[in-house]
């Protein structure tokens, strides 16, 4: 495999980038939205050779691609649904992940407790199917296990009335930090991404889309960008695009996006101190519920509320939180409080509406992609998973081609392409249960840790270090920047986070000599640290 990393991280300095995005370019391709599904499709195109521009109005994954269950799992749920295209493929996608990204994505073993004498042999014979589609793609098979065995896995499992449980194998990974290291792949490979920099309008010839205006948002400094072919990878935000392009040709059209909020609750590892997922295959209200060890904590949810607000940072509603923590005393020894959580996120998934889809039931609509092109040319993608990013771009890229909007060029070739850090002897795997530290960095990790004096520890596992390259090498331009994505610890325990915001902003300061926007982060930071009251 070829190792992306082996040269010296490339150097993020605002001004070049904005430099280049007035150079009077045609681009191949022009992405609109940094999340998974942009920075996919830029890495892809980048590496068959197009000449690609990514604009992102936020940070890098600041949408859903940060608020995600951290799960590369082909969705038992969706096998449940019958969906089995969509698990075979999420499988897929899933063995070239773990491979591609070792430092940022392991395989996880996941425990599914059983209360009732059937549940162990229904869910089991389910499970085995899920073997059977992952074939040579498998991490490991499927196990019954009897009391003792679940108890010893899952030691804070509620023991009362547990009869037995199944063990299966998928996989996890730091999905914030995987859209960085996609930008900066693509980046390698002569991509331009620009962060803080939001698509404002079309450009036309011959009702036909040649290009776009976008706006920086820290300078409000315009720049018109010339292309053969615009993407929009918007997430829940596509429809905007859409619409404006609707208005430019005469032809008004209907939202795409039905946004179903989902929520997440973090606390301590105490509360399942061990190397296995819990996995609760149906709730009281129909869905699936986890509880998973991550970077030292444990992750509980989620939800799948219909949601009509676009907000940048979705307010969890109490009674998501309650259901919650009122699935997890059902399962758990030691029920968590609202005073053990360390924070909480929504993210909005962008569930694609259907002719005859109940958007009052987001439970049920597909959890596929979608791929439009419009009259004008404008190619739009949305749904998905994170997972299947890779096949979604390739996709993309094919709709692209199909349209005459690029030339053809054969596919595949991100299939065996290690992102930036994955050229590392060992696959640090093992980190995801520590605290945040450098195991995320893989082979930068030693470039990392030798940034010249940068050796104070602001929270366990955190260097100043780690800000002052979040800051040259990777794109960050705010303290949230880099404390909600590039550590994680914003998600794993606001108040921590708010603690060391101060000293993370002196640092940007001195770095890029610009403000950090401490006050938008304690705010942030409160909204996450702050359970909602009835
Ligand atoms: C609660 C929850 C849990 C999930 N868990 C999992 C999981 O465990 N595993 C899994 O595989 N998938 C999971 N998913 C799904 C996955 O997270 C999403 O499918 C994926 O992140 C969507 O990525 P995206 O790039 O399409 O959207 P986004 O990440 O939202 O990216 C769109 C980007 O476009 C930008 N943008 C919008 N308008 C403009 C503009 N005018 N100009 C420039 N930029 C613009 C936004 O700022 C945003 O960054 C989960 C989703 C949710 C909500």
């Amino acid at each position: 495999m070829t190792a992306e990393s082996n040269v010296l991280p490339l150097k993020t300095v605002r001004a070049e980038l904005l430099e280049r995005l007035q150079e009077p370019v045609v681009y191949d391709l022009a992405i609109v939205g940094g999340g998974a599904t942009g920075l996919g499709t830029a890495l892809d195109a980048a590496a068959r050779g197009l000449k690609v521009v990514l604009l992102e109005s936020h940070d890098f994954a600041k949408g859903t691609s940060s608020r995600a269950t951290k799960l590369v799992h082909g969705g038992v749920r969706y096998l449940a649904q019958g969906n089995i295209s969509l698990v075979r493929e999420a499988l897929h996608e899933r063995t070239t992940l773990l491979r591609n990204a070792p430092h940022l994505a392991r395989p996880l073993a996941f425990v599914m407790p059983s209360y009732k004498l059937w549940e162990t042999p229904f869910y089991g014979v389910g499970l085995k199917m899920y073997d059977g589609l992952a074939g040579s793609a498998g991490l490991g098979s499927t196990e019954f296990l009897g009391r003792m065995d679940t108890m010893r896995l899952l030691p804070t499992v509620q023991g009362e009335g547990l009869k037995g449980g199944v063990k299966y194998w998928d996989g996890q990974f730091d999905d914030a930090r995987l859209a960085l290291a996609l930008a900066r792949t693509a980046a390698l490979r002569g991509a331009l991404l620009v962060n803080y920099c939001a698509v404002t309008s079309l450009t036309y010839a011959d009702g036909k889309v040649n290009g776009l205006v976008c706006e920086d948002t820290q300078t409000q400094r315009r720049f018109e960008i010339k292309a053969r072919c615009v993407v929009n990878a918007a997430g829940v935000w596509v429809d905007a695009l859409r619409e404006r392009d609707g208005l430019a040709l005469g032809r008004p059209v209907k939202p795409m996006v039905a946004p179903s909020q989902g929520v997440h609750i973090v606390v301590d590892r105490e509360f399942l101190p061990s190397d296995h997922a819990l996995m609760v295959p149906k709730t009281t209200d129909g869905r699936v519920l986890f509880a998973v060890p991550w970077l030292g904590k444990v992750i509980l949810g989620t939800t799948d509320s219909p949601k009509n607000r676009l907000d940048y940072e979705p307010e969890a509603m109490q009674k998501e939180v309650a259901f919650i923590l009122g699935e997890s005393a059902r399962y758990l020894r030691r029920a968590p409080q609202v005073s053990d959580v360390r924070s909480i996120w929504a993210g909005l998934r962008p569930l694609v509406k259907h002719q005859d889809d109940d958007a009052g039931n987001t439970k049920k609509i597909s959890r596929e992609h979608t791929v439009l092109v419009s009259r004008s040319g404008l190619v739009t993608v949305t749904g998905g998973k994170w997972t299947t990013y890779r096949a979604m771009a390739e996709d993309v890229l094919q709709h692209c081609m199909d349209a005459h909007l690029l030339p053809k060029i054969a596919g595949g070739v991100t299939v065996h392409l290690p992102v930036v850090g994955a050229d590392i002897a060992r696959p640090m795997r093992e980190g995801m249960n520590d605290p945040q530290g450098l195991h995320s960095y893989g082979s930068e990790a030693g470039f990392v840790a030798s940034l010249d004096g940068a050796d104070e520890l602001l929270a366990p596992g955190f260097t100043e270090a780690m800000v002052r390259f979040a800051a040259r090498h990777e794109y960050a331009r705010t303290v949230e920047d880099v404390l909600a994505r590039r550590v994680r610890m914003l998600f794993l325990d606001a108040r921590m986070a708010a603690g060391v915001a101060p000293r993370v902003a002196e640092i940007l300061r001195e770095e890029l000599e610009i403000d950090p926007r401490l006050d938008e982060f304690l705010a942030v930071a409160q909204q996450y640290a702050t359970v909602p009251q009835p």
